[in-house]
This record gives structure tokens, C-alpha cells and sequence, in this order.
């Protein structure tokens, strides 16, 4: 079988000499492992689009379950993400969260669309790293069938009060009477400014071509971070090393 698709780069791995393993997100078989025979070779053809975070144009033959990439075109190599180790770890915890969240072996052209976009807002730095790791957790999560309700309170159904609670276990908002009406411990839940609670929304109902226009002061941006990240972890019960490694270069740490 030959198949043609577009694809984002996420994980590339040199085994022996000029072989190489790549995993590549694409637009029509979702997230798929493929050998590189002669990387090298492919490489010098058509400079690094095979390379990490590169976007390509790929030509795959199947064989049994193996893919194997015949042909690699570069569409954009997003260079400038590796000019900056918190740019490069971002971008490298994305591609983790994308292997873990994205289908295999499924048309994932939604996915596809906004890890680019991501990655296109992370190498152009006009906008704070942490807006666009919270948009991009948040976004991922709502692909992959944990986008949470955040229409109303989840008791008794209004819009908006002075102080709404999300709930990261059950993806939903609770507001401040009720959690005092049913009794229930407000530490189990994050408040919300009102600020915070705005840009979710917008991220989760937006036109994905919208999702990253948004601005909010650096501390309602680094709780909404918070927030995004820590209902990523609830929902999908694991943790990330390179999350880890991109909180160790923000605080300084490496
Ligand atoms: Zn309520």
C-alpha cells in the first residue's frame, strides 16, 4: 500500500547508521511510527523533513505493519522553536501530549491543524508561552472526548455569579452557592476569576481559527496554564517527562 499525507514530525529516534524510526502525526492515518532507511540520504534530498517538529509532505509504503517513508518533502521546519530551550520544550511536551491523545491509524486532520498552529504561535513569539500551552492542552483535551461544560453551573444551571469553581475531575463548573448548598468542600475545586473563566470558554467554543486571540494578564494566564494542566492530568491519569523538563527550564532550574 502507498499512501501520501501530510504530516508533523513528533518523535524521531536514530537506530543504525542512516536508519532512523520517526513518529509522525498525519493528516490521514493519525499518529503512526515509520522506518527512515538511509536518513541521511532522504535528508540531504530534502533538507531535515523527516527532522523533529518539521511539517511534510510524506510518501509511505506499508508492508505488513510497518511503514516505511519512500519520499519526504519539508512544507515548514519551524526552525526558530530550536533557537530557545522553554520554545523547544514547550514544543516538545505537545508532541508528547499528541502521542498520547491523538487516534492511530484514523484521519486526525483536526489534530494535525492545531498542533501546527501551535507550533506556528510558539516559533513566531508574539504571544506568552503559557496562553498557548493552556489553549493547546485545552484544545487537544476537547479533540479527544474530555471537553468540559463550561456553559453554566453544573447544579443550577446559571451563566455567570460571583465566584464559579471548575471541578478538573468531572470537566464541569460548579458556582460558589451551590457548593455551599449541597455542602460540598470547595478546596476539591479551583476558583475561576472571571477573566480565567472567559478564556476557556473561548478556547473551548471558538472557531479553532480563533482559539489563541485572546490576551489576559500574566497571573490569570499562569493559573489558566495551571488549570489546563492539571485537567489534562486528571482526565487522562498519567504525567508527562517532558512537562516536567519544560517547568525545570521556566523556573530556571536548567
Ligand atoms: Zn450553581
Amino acid at each position: 500500500m502507498r499512501l501520501t499525507t501530510d504530516a508533523v514530525i513528533i518523535r524521531e529516534k536514530n537506530i543504525s547508521g542512516d536508519d532512523r524510526v520517526i513518529t509522525a502525526l498525519t493528516k490521514d492515518r493519525g499518529v503512526i511510527s515509520a522506518f527512515v532507511n538511509g536518513a541521511k540520504r532522504l535528508r540531504s534530498k530534502n533538507a531535515s523533513s523527516t527532522g523533529l517538529f518539521c511539517y511534510s509532505s510524506i510518501t509511505l509504503f506499508k508492508n505488513k505493519d510497518t511503514y516505511i517513508v519512500n519520499e519526504a518533502s519539508a512544507i515548514e521546519v519551524f526552525f526558530d522553536i530550536r533557537r530557545d530551550i522553554e520554545k523547544l520544550s514547550l514544543a516538545q511536551y505537545f508532541c508528547e501530549i499528541f502521542m498520547a491523545l491523538a487516534p492511530q491509524e484514523e484521519p486526525a486532520g483536526e489534530y494535525v491543524e492545531l498542533l501546527l498552529r501551535a507550533l506556528y504561535n510558539i516559533a513566531k513569539g508574539s504571544r506568552p508561552l503559557s496562553l498557548i500551552k493552556a489553549v493547546t492542552e485545552l484544545r487537544l483535551l476537547c479533540l479527544s472526548g474530555y471537553q468540559p461544560d463550561l456553559v453554566a453551573c453544573s447544579a443550577c444551571g446559571e451563566y455567570e455569579r460571583e465566584q464559579m469553581y471548575f471541578d478538573k475531575v468531572n470537566g464541569r463548573i460548579i458556582c460558589s452557592e451551590c457548593i455551599r448548598r449541597i455542602g460540598e468542600r470547595v478546596g476539591e475545586y479551583t476558583a475561576l476569576p472571571a477573566g480565567v473563566l472567559a478564556a476557556m470558554r473561548h478556547i473551548v467554543y471558538s472557531d479553532i481559527s480563533k482559539i489563541f486571540a485572546f490576551s489576559l494578564k500574566d497571573e490569570g494566564l499562569e493559573l489558566l496554564s495551571g488549570i489546563t494542566e492539571k485537567y489534562l492530568i486528571a482526565q487522562t491519569d498519567r504525567t508527562y517527562k517532558t512537562l516536567d523538563f519544560y517547568h525545570s527550564v521556566k523556573n530556571g532550574i536548567i
